[in-house]
């Protein structure tokens, strides 16, 4: 068997949080073994705004990627892509993006309430982990994303399982199953703790009661780096988060290609 190793979820300075352009990822995953990359940096989105890349700075981002294929033709495969939130009146923009990228990366730090935004990270009721499920199951029906960030992202706050965090994760990965959305197994959730805590209780994300109900779906699973260092690509967290799927007994499939 040919062993592949892949990163589809990647950030760079573009986004205002995360450090290095896109050859210096290129560069680690090249160091690490990687045989291939995806590019997924936060997208520009045009109506909302959101702290990330501007929409004129993507002609740039995508030339940079286009350069460092060129580049590294032979030594490595990369892919183009964004991150980008749903938001049902963007369908037209995703498609032209679509035609741009070799992959959409749905990460809904955002999700909406009867035409209102509320924040992924901030959710402290049943209702809210149900509504946030729902616009995801919504997201995914549009079949416009092939992988699905952090899809337990909804759990970041909440210390115990429950009823409708259960109802949520079924929503989620029954939509995963039936559109082909490939679900990711989220290694920043993991760095994040690793910071304040060696050890701790649970990790932000991914959340083990989670993926137990991933399992009973037919959905591909997928495990990413979200790095926003280039070397935090294949760092202790993602070694964990390799743990965690083994763990569980999760297949874990390297490439959506
Ligand atoms: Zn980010
Ligand atoms: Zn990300």
């Amino acid at each position: 068997m040919i062993s592949v190793r892949a990163n589809f979820h990647t950030h760079n300075y573009r986004c205002g949080h995360a450090e290095g352009d896109v050859e210096d990822y290129v560069k680690e995953a090249i160091k690490e073994g990687y045989s291939e990359i995806g590019i997924s940096d936060h997208s520009p989105l045009p109506k909302y705004h959101f702290d990330r890349m501007g929409m004129n700075e993507l002609e740039g981002y995508l030339g940079e990627i286009r350069e460092a294929q060129r580049k590294y033709n032979g030594k490595i495969t990369i892919y183009k892509s964004l991150e980008i939130e749903y938001f049902e009146d963007l369908e037209d923009y995703y498609r032209e993006l679509a035609q741009k990228l070799d992959y959409l990366l749905l990460g809904l730090h955002t999700y909406v309430v009867n035409g209102k935004l509320r924040d992924s990270w901030i959710i402290n009721t049943d209702e809210d982990m149900i509504n946030y499920a729902l616009h995801m199951e919504k997201a995914m029906k549009s079949k416009l994303f092939q992988i699905a960030a952090h899809p337990d992202l909804y759990m970041s706050r909440r210390m115990t399982w429950s009823r409708a965090a259960e109802d949520a994760a079924h929503i989620i990965c029954r939509a995963a199953a039936e559109t082909g959305t490939v679900l990711e197994i989220n290694a920043n959730g993991i760095r994040k703790n690793l910071i304040y805590d060696k050890n701790p209780r649970r990790y932000m994300y991914p959340y083990k009661e989670f993926w137990e109900v991933a399992k009973q779906y037919n959905a591909g699973i997928i495990a990413s780096s979200d790095c926003h260092e280039p070397e935090s690509l294949n760092d202790e967290a993602m070694e964990l988060a390799r743990k965690f799927s083994e763990e569980l007994g999760l297949k874990v499939i390297e490439t959506i290609f």
